[in-house]
């Protein structure tokens, strides 16, 4: 135990308590967090070992009901009856419950049956990338872990290839050279970082292109969990003069000035009154005046 906290005597009233816990650093879990754990009547955890070793860290003992993806289907309605009389807790192994951990049927299911849903916010790893990578924050999409194989990933880097927003992903060290190097062919070579043991002692963040960080991750995968976070894809380029006279040339042999230079202002996102007397000049040049 190396911080105690200051529990209160008075019972928590019952129903879901989400409970964010940190994803390195123990010191990072909010004196909230460690007062509703302290209270909860019982914690449902991913894995007890790991929840044992938070609650021996803040000096309290509670009684845990392992929820996880394998049993969750099976556990789930007993928890749901419970919380009408009793504060049940909901953690996991690190970080922010249901963000690519399990819990949000429980969280469903628990509204359903009118009990109270009640959040304890606190570290998020995708979070905390997105604050250390450097990268634009106004818009950005979470994309968990991406498929392992090749075609399932590269399927879903399509999906999100138009997205603007800057891009979120776990992904483990092993496979981080081939994901990166799918990101770079599905996505262009963006900017990127390659956020790493947040919080723990051999945090890094390192930048650079899609391309350079897979070709520095190939030979040497890294050890820790890891957070890939991508920009979003640069402006659409101006588009090309040569390659707009080009298409109102050929829009001109088969329709009217008017209507060829509208369609051209469209297709390239051009002023239409500038692509008419563009038109015009070309229509003059082609009938010899
Ligand atoms: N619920 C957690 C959260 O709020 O971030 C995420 C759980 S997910 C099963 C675990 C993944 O989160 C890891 O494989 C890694 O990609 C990422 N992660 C968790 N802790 C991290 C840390 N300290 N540094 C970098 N990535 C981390």
């Amino acid at each position: 135990m190396t911080s105690p906290v200051a529990i209160s005597e008075n019972p928590l009233d019952p129903g879901l308590y989400i409970v964010a816990t940190p994803i390195g650093n123990l010191a990072d879990l909010s004196p909230r967090a460690a007062d509703i754990l302290s209270r909860a009547d019982i914690v449902a955890v991913e894995d007890s070992r790991v929840t044992a070793g938070l609650l021996r860290h803040i000096g309290i003992k509670r009684p845990m009901v392992p929820y996880h993806d394998h049993n969750a289907e099976g556990v789930r309605p007993g928890l749901i009856a419970r919380m009408a009389q009793e504060a049940v807790a909901l953690v996991s192994d690190a970080g922010t419950p249901l963000i690519s951990d399990p819990g949000y049927k429980l969280v469903r299911d628990a509204r359903a049956a009118g009990h109270a849903v009640v959040t304890i916010p606190g570290p998020c790893a995708a979070i905390a990338a997105l604050t250390l990578a450097g990268l634009p924050t106004d818009r950005f999409l979470f994309c968990g872990f991406l498929p392992s194989k090749a075609k399932a990933r590269a399927d879903a880097i399509a999906e999100v290839a138009a997205v603007r927003a800057t891009l979120i992903l776990y992904e483990s060290g092993p496979r981080l050279a081939a994901c990166l190097a799918a990101l770079a062919e599905g996505l262009g070579d963006r900017d990127a970082a390659v956020t790493r043991e947040i919080t723990k002692r051999y945090e890094e963040a390192v930048t650079g292109t899609l391309t350079t960080l897979a070709a520095r991750y190939a030979d040497s995968p890294p050890r820790g969990e890891i957070v890939i976070v991508v920009a979003p894809p640069g402006e659409a380029p101006p588009p090309d003069a040569a390659d707009a006279d080009a298409a109102l040339a050929e829009a001109l042999t088969r329709l009217p000035v008017a209507k060829a230079a509208g369609e051209v202002a469209k297709a390239f996102g051009l002023d239409r009154k500038d692509l008419y007397a563009r038109a015009l000049v070309m229509r003059q040049a082609a009938d010899g005046g």
